[in-house]
């Protein structure tokens, strides 16, 4: 595990962390107490947590595919958490990455409310936000009182998610085994997912139904061009992160989209690749539709 510094000098006060982190470009930034959680090394002081907002893809025309408005802002989120990171070293204060402690519980301690698709919803930003996390070695914050999420009421008399998820996961007790975002980054993908891939990366259907997100808008704008995605991944690369942007990954929910939309343009590419064993499965879903 990559630990930045185990010194403790205490040069930095959690004011001047969270502004740092705001300057960086999180939202909403705290330095909760350490040892409200489990599972946090010794060094933790505090728990460092920002907000990252982003918003619903708007719909790409026929033979570009669009990307999830998560995944940009994600590695963006990623990138200022390790900023934060080497600030803290170059002032000899320890910062470690969390891997222990889900973000969804370090959340739930700065008020909002859980939905009925086990998301945490900001009170500001809805369920549409990237949550960025990590332990540092600084004071929490003083006078901060924790505010416990809790299921929001309106889930009670909605179930609106429920009803629009494709694979039915919220039927179901365990939601990662069932839910597409994990079964699209799962290879070989099956027919029976590939028949619910509507955009590159990411569901997020049972958000978009809510109204909670209400004021969330569907204007975020990222898109590719189809053929180049089979050529030339380094772009989306660059946008999303590399593990991310792995070939057989883009190119199984690739082929399935092109599948779903009648793109006919990536016929002799998806024959070249139907030997490939990771893509046949989504291969022969795709011609056997157009
Ligand atoms: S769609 Fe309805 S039930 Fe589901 S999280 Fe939103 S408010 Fe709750
Ligand atoms: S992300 Fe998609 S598949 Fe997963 S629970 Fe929500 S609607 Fe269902």
């Amino acid at each position: 595990m990559e630990i930045f510094t185990d010194s403790t000098d205490k040069a930095i006060t959690s004011s001047e962390l969270i502004a740092f982190a705001e300057d960086s470009g999180l939202k909403d930034v705290h330095l909760i107490e350490a040892s409200l959680f489990v599972d946090v090394p010794a060094d933790a002081k505090s728990i460092l947590i920002g907000f990252m907002p982003y918003t619903w893809n708007k719909k790409a025309s026929l033979g570009r595919m669009p990307l999830s408005g998560y995944y940009p802002v994600s590695n963006k989120g990623h990138d200022i958490i390790r900023s934060i990171g080497r600030f803290l070293i170059s002032a000899g204060v320890y910062s470690e990455p969390n891997r222990t402690v889900p973000e969804k519980l370090i959340a739930s301690h700065c008020g909002g409310t859980f939905g009925l698709n086990s998301l945490y919803y900001h009170p500001e930003y809805g369920s549409a936000v990237f949550i960025a996390t990590l332990f540092t070695g600084v004071e929490p914050e003083k006078g901060f009182r924790p505010k416990k999420a809790e299921l929001n009421p309106l889930c009670s008399n909605c179930g609106k998610c429920r009803k629009s998820c494709p694979v039915q996961a919220l039927d179901d007790k365990d939601i990662k085994e069932v839910c597409l975002r994990a079964h699209m980054f799962k290879k070989p993908l099956s027919a029976e997912y590939a028949r619910h891939i509507y955009q590159l990366m990411g569901c997020e259907v049972c958000q978009t139904v809510c109204p909670l997100n209400s004021s969330v808008p569907f204007d975020s704008d990222y898109s590719f061009d189809i053929m180049t995605l089979f050529k030339d991944r380094s772009e989306l690369a660059q946008m999303i992160g590399r593990n991310y942007a792995r070939k057989t990954i883009v190119l199984q929910q690739v082929i399935a989209y092109a599948a779903n939309t009648g793109f006919k343009g990536c016929i002799d590419e998806v024959e070249a690749l139907k030997y490939d064993p990771m893509l046949k499965p989504v291969c022969d879903y795709y011609l056997s539709l157009v």
